[in-house]
């Protein structure tokens, strides 16, 4: 869906760290930073990086199907 994320590694799953995805922007700044998940994507909190996991019928309608961020400004 026009994302790249990095999803943790099965071998890397323990009872203490559950399944999650790391920022790839952030990963290159030699940074870890774990995405918000949402429904319809991942969202980075250090960079505000976004990905998509699936078209959002909330954003598709309005504004030529350009995707607005409220509260990520
Ligand atoms: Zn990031």
């Amino acid at each position: 869906m026009g994302g790249y994320i990095l999803p943790l590694r099965d071998e890397y799953v323990t009872d203490d760290r559950p399944p999650h995805a790391i920022c790839h922007p952030c990963k290159e700044d030699g940074r870890l930073s774990v995405l918000t998940e949402t429904e319809y994507r991942y969202v980075c909190p250090s960079c505000q990086y976004t990905a998509g996991k699936k078209p959002s019928p909330r954003f598709n309608r309005r504004r030529g199907g350009r995707v607005v961020h409220p509260g990520l400004s």
